[in-house]
């Protein structure tokens, strides 16, 4: 087994350098060791309690609800928002597929939409077509004519860090009277016209798995400013218990809920997530210097409402321009022990959710065959990130001759 430079074990046996991985501190070992020492170490005890309402100071809300992941979160928000079985909710075709598939758990069906080319996210003027022209209004529903299904909820999720266009996409959904549910796994401590993620819908889901901005080991939260649904998203993750004592149960409930030991991690990884987003920032911005004068090579851009938090400082290596595809670049990188990864295969393409309805997304098939993702651990040195640098410029340069 590979050992790094502190002889505990690597984090991957062929990589040096990886895509993204946890960073630990000290707060995280006493709060653990704790609830160790207590013996609160379940689904009861402070620290799940002081995670929540410290995650909904930071994000500016009144109420979080904390989750055992981002899927259960998702899967929580759609159910409270008053998704039903055989709905229909708009999920971007661009992104990790946990969405979809939690629209699926609520017995829903996903309505595949294209990302806008310019920064990759949910496109608010698709979210129209697909309404104006695939669906009608019946009443004060909307359904959709070819499948006949009713649209119940628009789920934008604001992909690698970099928020969606939250108000274009709340002024359709408006319109048509459909509930928000953002899904901003990817994106903790980024800023839509300069206010923290979390603020915009009526519910917002996070993750706190093992590579995003904070981690729990596993994790999540449901995010709102409306008290009713908080109260609900919390009656159902806790096995929905009308009575504790002598367990009475009006409805099916989840066993959702985020362990003390969890929280305890998430309370320290909080504390420091302005200086995690910080770092995220500088790699993201030493990446875009360095790597932009490449023929045919372009870096994920900041629209003018967003501050991102640049979960993962993403490339697109241009089709026809650049000297090799993404995937040949991936292989030379894995070959200098450097992790990389391409984005998610469009979900419109995914059998996993055959049956579903999907306008055409061109930009999602492009940016999926174009897009890398680079090392972006908040740990990367300085000159492990300058090293990818130059592994890149070398591959990509090759046929010039230049390095
Ligand atoms: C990671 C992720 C999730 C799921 O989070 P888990 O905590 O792993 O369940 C959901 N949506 C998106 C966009 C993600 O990237």
């Amino acid at each position: 087994m590979p050992f790094d430079a502190r002889g505990l074990p690597a984090p991957l046996p062929d990589v040096d350098i990886p895509l993204c991985v946890p960073n630990i501190g000290t707060n995280e070992w006493a709060y653990v060791k704790e609830c160790l020492d207590t013996g609160w170490v379940s689904s009861a005890g402070r620290y799940v309690e002081r995670f929540e309402r410290e995650f909904a100071a930071k994000v500016g809300v009144p109420y979080a609800v904390a989750t055992a992941s981002g899927t259960a979160a998702l899967h929580v928000a759609l159910l409270v928002a008053g998704v039903r079985s055989e709905d229909e909710v708009i999920v971007p075709a661009l992104t990790f597929i946990a969405p979809a598939n939690a629209v699926r758990y609520t017995g829903a069906w996903p309505t595949f939409v294209d990302a806008e080319p310019d920064y990759w996210q949910l496109d608010p003027a698709e979210v129209r077509a697909f309404l104006e022209h695939d669906c009608e209004r019946r009443d004060r529903e909307v359904w959709n004519r070819r499948t006949g299904r009713r649209v119940a909820a628009v789920l934008p999720v604001d992909i690698l860090g970099h928020p969606c266009d939250l108000d274009a996409i709340h002024a359709v959904a408006g319109e048509y009277e459909l509930t928000v549910v953002e899904d901003a796994t990817e994106s903790l401590g980024a800023c839509y016209r300069g206010r923290p993620l979390g603020q915009r819908s009526q519910l917002t889901c996070f993750s706190f798995n093992g590579n995003k901005l904070l981690t729990t080991g596993a994790g999540g939260m449901v995010a709102t400013t409306d008290a009713r649904l908080a109260e609900r998203a919390r009656y159902l993750t806790t096995q929905a218990k009308d009575d504790p004592l002598e367990f009475v149960h009006a409805e099916i409930g989840f066993n959702y809920r985020l362990s003390n030991v969890q929280a305890a991690i998430g309370c320290a990884q909080l504390e420091r997530l302005d200086e995690f987003v910080a770092r995220k920032r500088q790699i993201a911005s030493r990446y875009a210097h360095a790597l932009c004068g490449l023929r045919g090579v372009s870096v994920m851009r900041e629209a003018p409402w967003a501050t991102a938090s640049f979960w993962l400082s993403t490339i697109l290596v241009a089709e026809g321009r650049a000297a090799h595809g993404s995937r040949a670049l991936l292989k030379s990188l894995q070959a200098a022990r450097i992790q990389t990864r391409p984005l998610w295969q469009p979900l419109h393409r995914s059998r996993a959710h055959t049956g579903s309805f999907a306008r055409p997304c061109p930009v999602a098939e492009r940016l999926n065959r174009e897009a890398l993702s680079l090392p972006s651990s908040t740990g990367l040195t300085e000159a492990e990130c300058d090293y990818v640098v130059e592994r890149v410029a070398h591959f990509l340069a090759g046929d010039r001759g230049a390095a």
